[in-house]
């Protein structure tokens, strides 16, 4: 079986299979994705996909012959049954993803039988495609169809490098969370290294989502999962240029323009075109033009509406009623307003080829693209380059992700039927020289970003991401690495490990309380082992309080250290540092007191010698608010000698001169090691990391910068490490 090493998957294959009259027919489509992706190189490439047909259709031989065709054209089929089709595609596809992230929430339909085949039908492209790619591919997956798919395949090929786009909306968290497996596909999503949205916009609901449902934070446009970096940014698609340019110069294009402006002389042409869909705006685009013939009659029979609605989806009840509902709207205006001589809308409800459209948007002296919500609208940009110098306006709505590229087009709110009508004016008046600056403003913007170089762009960031996971991951700790250093530790004479606890040996947990964080019993078992090596000294060194630290391995002989080094127990007695934290206390108190009372889950935590803050349970943005003027406003009441610290969702006030690294030093000066280990996850063990010797083992417990010269991914990886020390030990 060949592999390759790139995979683009697709719900729909490029070519559509046909059955008629027992014979196979191969459709190669000119879609958008295909034209996109045809600047990539093929030669070592291979798409899968859905043929178009479902499987109950075809016999075995059909299904043989099938493949084989395909596969000289690249392409390697999912077959989907007509249950699948209902399903995972009419079902959870279309009728729960599509009109939730358009944000047509009504029309969302939650259904279990959905979910389960949604998700079959996932691990069934992530069966063809681990089939197909080499263990490292490039693979690139695409849209709402398949969100689970880059996890699924992430699982089976952890060296691949995964790209997602998604090629419609994503909407805002306060939408997105409406869907009962928001997470899931959340977690699908996060599967993948590079995720493209068209515009930043979606790409910041995506983000929020993954803050608010997952917590993870966004830095800087990418996110941390499981010690991966997961990066998401816009990549706007675009059209064929030169494509619609050959087309507005074909002569049967210029001959089918002219005789257009001869039917409809000494009028004012107005085109529409969209598929039969609720999020396209349809209604609301005729009730504004209707709002303009009434507001202007000096206009009525000097302007026709050209509305082409291409039939989608015709089975489903709700597209039945909005096809209903538009051809009783066109009825309504053409009775109100027409007359003997003139018709203001001409209604098509069927699919008209490029070649037919490309002179109507070439006759329109305004063209209405007025989607409620769309992810890109490429109808907008076709229009703009059909027009080469013929004047003419686009009226492009607020919703459209083009309206980003687009800013000369006249931008409406599409529900906004006033705002139609007063744009259908706007275009009639605009003079001749203004309607050409505007097209071509836009045309060389288009020219400028053909769609061939959006498929380049996508994956020549998916590498310059696989560039930075490889430069952070120079500091994993591999296993020769680890090797080496039990073997180092086997020979030397006095060792001594120090541990932090909270995101080094213990996974962070929702409970501010300290009892939830107290450590299994496995945990204990590991450390009292490591700290009963001969010539071993275990140190924990933790921000924890005295008290919790003496209840979790008070009987094991690992040294103590509590409160990042305020507290030290040694021979079985806690000594302190000579501080007074007191004054500073009582100064911030009541600050701390009227926060926490303002802000539902926040708590404040006592110890001897700091004062604690913790948010973990708030919700995330009034978190960040409250957090930034709590910091402000405690550091405008403490001295120069006490710390306002940040630390992993708390905010600790602590004397500047209690420090992890002054606790390391005093350590260090006690004890004449020639083996020092110091792992630890946060801001406060960097200092343990500088103050340890350059000879150190220092490592840092997941991604961020940090002064160790090791890093692990997460907790357990940590664990796995102290296991494999103590392991090595036991079999001398
Ligand atoms: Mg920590």
């Amino acid at each position: 079986m060949q592999k390759f090493s790139t995979v683009i998957v697709s719900n729909r294959l490029p070519v559509k299979v046909e059955k008629k009259d027992g014979k196979l027919n191969y459709i190669q489509s000119d879609g958008g994705l295909p034209t996109a992706l045809a600047s990539l190189d093929a030669t070592d490439r291979v798409w899968i996909g859905w043929p178009g047909i479902a499987n109950d259709d075809l016999t075995d031989e059909d299904r043989a012959d099938i493949t084989k065709e395909l596969e000289s054209r690249g392409c390697y089929p999912v077959f989907l049954s007509n249950d699948d089709v209902q399903l995972f595609y009419e079902g959870y596809a279309n009728d729960t993803l599509w009109p939730l992230f358009h944000y047509f929430q009504s029309y969302m339909i939650n259904r279990d039988e959905y979910w389960r085949s949604y998700s079959s039908v996932n691990r069934a492209y992530r069966d063809a495609t681990t089939k197909f790619a080499k263990p490292d591919a490039r693979i690139w997956i695409h849209d709402y169809h398949l969100m689970l798919l880059p996890g699924m395949v992430r699982a089976k090929l952890p060296q691949s490098v995964i790209g997602y786009f998604h090629h419609i909306p994503f909407p805002s968290y306060e939408v997105f969370r409406l869907l009962p497996e928001r997470k899931e596909l959340l977690e699908g999503l996060l599967g993948a290294d590079l995720i493209g949205f068209h515009i930043y916009d979606y790409a910041r609901h995506f983000l929020s989502s993954c803050l608010r449902l997952l917590g993870l934070t966004d830095d800087h446009g990418s996110v941390h999962v499981d010690g991966r970096m997961v990066s998401v940014d816009s990549f706007p698609i675009s059209i064929d240029y030169g494509r619609f340019v050959s087309m507005r110069e074909s002569p049967d294009a210029i001959a089918q323009h002219e005789s257009l402006l001869e039917t409809y002389q000494g009028q004012k042409i107005i085109f529409s075109e969209d598929r039969l869909d609720y999020s396209k705006g349809i209604p609301e685009r005729l009730e504004g033009y209707r709002r303009f013939l009434e507001d202007n009659p000096d206009y009525l029979g000097q302007v026709v509406l050209i509305m082409v609605v291409s039939p989608s989806r015709t089975g489903v009840e709700t597209y039945q009623q909005l096809q209903l509902q538009i051809e009783q709207l066109v009825s309504r205006i053409n009775g109100e307003f027409g007359t003997a001589e003139w018709m203001p809308i001409v209604y098509q409800f069927q699919t008209l080829t490029l070649e037919e459209i490309v002179p109507m948007f070439m006759a329109a002296d305004a063209m209405l693209v007025t989607p409620r919500r769309d992810g890109m609208n490429l109808v907008a940009k076709e229009y703009v380059v059909s027009k080469g110098d013929i004047p003419g306006v686009l009226i492009l709505s607020e919703m459209a992700g083009a309206i980003d590229e687009l800013p000369e087009a006249l931008a409406v709110n599409p529900n906004d039927t006033l705002a139609i009508a007063r744009a259908l004016r706007q275009s009639f008046t605009m003079s001749k020289k203004e309607q050409i600056e505007r097209l071509h403003a836009m045309q060389k913007r288009i020219k400028d970003h053909p769609v061939k170089r959006w498929g380049t762009d996508f994956m020549s960031e998916l590498e310059k991401v696989h560039e930075r996971q490889t430069e952070e991951a120079i500091l994993d700790l591999k296993n020769e690495q680890l090797e080496l250093l039990v073997d180092r530790f086997n020979h030397a004479k006095e060792r001594v490990i120090m541990l932090d606890y909270d995101g080094t040996l213990q996974t962070f947990k929702s409970s501010t309380a300290p009892s939830a964080a107290a450590p299994s019993a496995t945990l204990r078992k590991l450390i009292a082992s490591l700290a009963g090596l001969p010539h071993t000294r275990l140190c924990i060194i933790s921000g924890r309080s005295k008290d919790a630290l003496d209840s979790w391995f008070g009987d094991t002989d690992a040294q103590l250290i509590a409160e990042h080094g305020a507290w030290t127990k040694r021979h079985g007695e806690w000594h302190k540092r000579n501080i007074d934290f007191e004054p500073a206390r009582e100064a911030i108190q009541p600050i701390l007191d009227d926060y926490t009372s303002r802000t539902p889950g926040s708590t404040i935590e006592h110890k001897d010698f700091a004062s604690v803050w913790h948010y973990r349970n708030v919700p995330v943005d009034l978190a960040l608010v409250r957090a930034y003027n709590l910091r402000h406003e405690l550091r405008s009441v403490v001295d120069s000698d006490i710390a306002v610290h940040s630390g992993n969702k708390i905010i600790e006030v602590k004397p500047s001169s209690v420090t992890k690294q002054v606790a390391v030093e005093a350590i260090l000066g006690e004890y004449d090691a020639d083996f020092v280990l110091a792992a630890g996850d946060d801001y406060t063990d960097e200092g343990m990391f500088e103050a340890a010797p350059h000879d150190a083992y220092t490592i840092k417990v997941g991604l961020g910068e940090t002064a160790a010269s090791y890093r692990v991914a997460g907790v357990a990886s940590m664990l796995k490490v102290l296991q494999r020390i103590v392991e090595a030990d036991a079999r001398k």
